[in-house]
């Protein structure tokens, strides 16, 4: 373990963006912002009050009316613009990313090229929100168009801090709806370097506004106004049941990013070496802090004991650390909460039966580091066999029968991501249709592009985003008729 110091000066002070103005603490609530490597207080966030929200309603009005009239070329050209930006500032936002969340500085890169690319891609798919012409007799017309639904309110959590605020505002930006961010209070500036870039490129005053505040409070006033006509979170799936609640009081529509719980399937015809290795790198990504994020893994009987121990082995030679320094692969978890939540699953899952062949336990250091864990044989007891773990740890379970894997994958409540291993082509389309998931990776975890759309289904949440489809939710359908 190495540390260095957290370099607090050289982090931007937390600051609000409301109806044109940036906002910093005087004279508000405020809640530490820490660096989740050292445990140290790298900043002061404002919290936003209730006049705070207020004005940021009305300018979301405001900026709705001058935004939904702006041609799509212009708004277009704002969001390249943007991307352009943030591509130029990149070593600065990342740096500042991997001090405030702790993933490294190779990932925080990766995710502010995913966050322009997302502004790109939506600043081109904006001139292309096509209706349709009915066929009508001669003379008249019935047409179909579609609108932007209106101001967004818009949280997101701190497991990507720059890309998931490239989401909550790429696709309603697009579409010609102003937004209220609400990103997680943990990371701050990331959001900030986003919001700025949009700014800096031209977009007008009100169209984007960004709040922190106490999480529960913001969405109560926001939600209950009939300023807001569509609420969009990505988090908890408890969290978002309770969000579609306040949005089904005013009838809002609603974009659920929730959790997930992703079977990994390993038949034996896989690729073996390249299985492993694939699902070493992915797995630990951001300290396993990812909604997708490969978790349980179902191993064939006739290789289980000889994959989980070779992949317990290439665990085993991942560094952990400060993400800030270039030779670790993995940095902390993101804030104090969740080194104790993923340890609580473990000691469950080891008083359970579970065989430990990796990791395990906190890492003795002042910041929040968890072992890259594997744990083998995990019975269905274990309750992390049906929580997320959110975190740095991989279970393991031999299968026998296509039928019976398909059973315990499909098992869970969830269905965001799947993933299967096999070298068989018809295999490989037979448990991709049999998968209960909004995405599904076969011989790959790469299952996220701009292009693509992202989401889950059962209690994984509804609604997608990237791709036409996130544009697509942010539009409501209009039916014009001339005799
Ligand atoms: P949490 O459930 O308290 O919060 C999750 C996110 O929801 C945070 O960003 C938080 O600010 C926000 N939130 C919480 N209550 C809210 C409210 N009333 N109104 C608006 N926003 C609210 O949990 P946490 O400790 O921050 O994260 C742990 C759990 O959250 C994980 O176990 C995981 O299931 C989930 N999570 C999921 C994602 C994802 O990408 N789907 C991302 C982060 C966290």
């Amino acid at each position: 373990m190495t540390h260095i110091a957290s370099d607090a000066a050289s982090y931007p002070r937390p600051a609000m963006h409301i109806d044109g103005e940036w906002l910093g603490v005087a004279g508000r609530r405020t809640q530490p912002v820490l660096n989740p490597a050292t445990g140290e207080v790298i900043g002061e966030v404002p919290l936003a009050n209730s006049e705070d929200l207020a004005r940021a309603l009305d300018g979301a009005a405001r900026g709705f009316r001058i935004w939904k009239k702006t041609p799509a070329d212009e708004r277009g050209r704002v969001m390249k613009a943007a991307a352009a930006l943030l591509r130029g500032r990149v070593e600065a936002i990342a740096r500042h990313a991997t001090m405030e969340e702790g993933k490294t500085l190779a990932e925080t890169r990766i995710e502010l090229h995913v966050c322009a690319n997302l502004l790109e891609f939506y600043g081109e798919e904006c001139r292309r929100t096509y209706g349709r012409l009915l066929v009508r007799p001669t003379g008249q017309r019935s047409m179909v168009v579609h609108e932007p639904v209106g101001p967004v309110a818009a949280f997101a959590p701190w497991n990507f801090p720059i890309a998931n605020p490239g989401r909550k505002l790429g696709a309603p930006v697009a579409a010609g709806c102003s937004v209220i961010l609400k990103p997680a209070e943990e990371t701050p500036a990331s959001a900030m370097a986003v919001v700025q870039a949009l700014l800096d490129a031209g977009l007008p005053n009100g169209v984007v506004q960004l709040v922190f505040g106490v999480p529960d409070e913001v969405s109560r006033q926001l939600i209950a106004s009939p300023i807001i006509r569509k609420v969009s979170f990505t988090g908890s799936t408890v969290v978002g049941k309770h969000l579609m609640g306040l949005a089904a009081e005013g009838a809002k529509r609603t974009t659920m990013e929730l959790g997930g719980h992703a079977p990994v399937i390993i038949f034996d015809d896989c690729d073996f070496d390249k299985t492993l290795e694939t699902l070493a790198v992915a797995k630990f990504r951001n300290a396993g802090q990812v909604c997708v994020s490969p978790t349980r893994f179902y191993i064939h009987e006739s290789i289980h004991d000889r994959f989980a121990a070779a992949y317990a082995a290439r665990v085993g030679q991942l560094r952990v650390g400060d993400g800030l320094i270039a030779e670790h692969h993995m940095g902390p978890m993101a804030n104090a909460r969740r080194p104790v939540a993923v340890g609580a699953l473990v000691d469950d899952a080891l008083s359970a039966g579970a065989r430990l062949l990796a990791g395990g336990e906190r890492i003795d250091a002042k910041g929040f580091f968890f072992q890259p864990t594997v744990l083998a044989d995990v019975p269905l007891a274990a309750r992390m066999m049906h929580e997320e773990p959110f975190g740095p740890v991989v279970m393991t379970a031999p299968f026998a029968s296509f039928d019976e894997v398909v059973e315990q994958a499909n098992r869970l409540p969830f269905g965001l991501a799947a993933f299967a291993f096999t070298e068989n082509g018809r295999r490989a389309n037979l448990i991709a249709d049999a998968i209960e998931s909004g995405m599904v990776g076969v011989n790959t975890t790469m299952i996220a592009a701009v292009d693509s759309p992202f989401q889950g289904v059962k209690q994984s949440g509804h609604g997608s985003e990237d791709g036409p489809e996130g544009l697509a939710a942010c539009l409501v359908t209009k039916s014009i008729h001339y005799a």
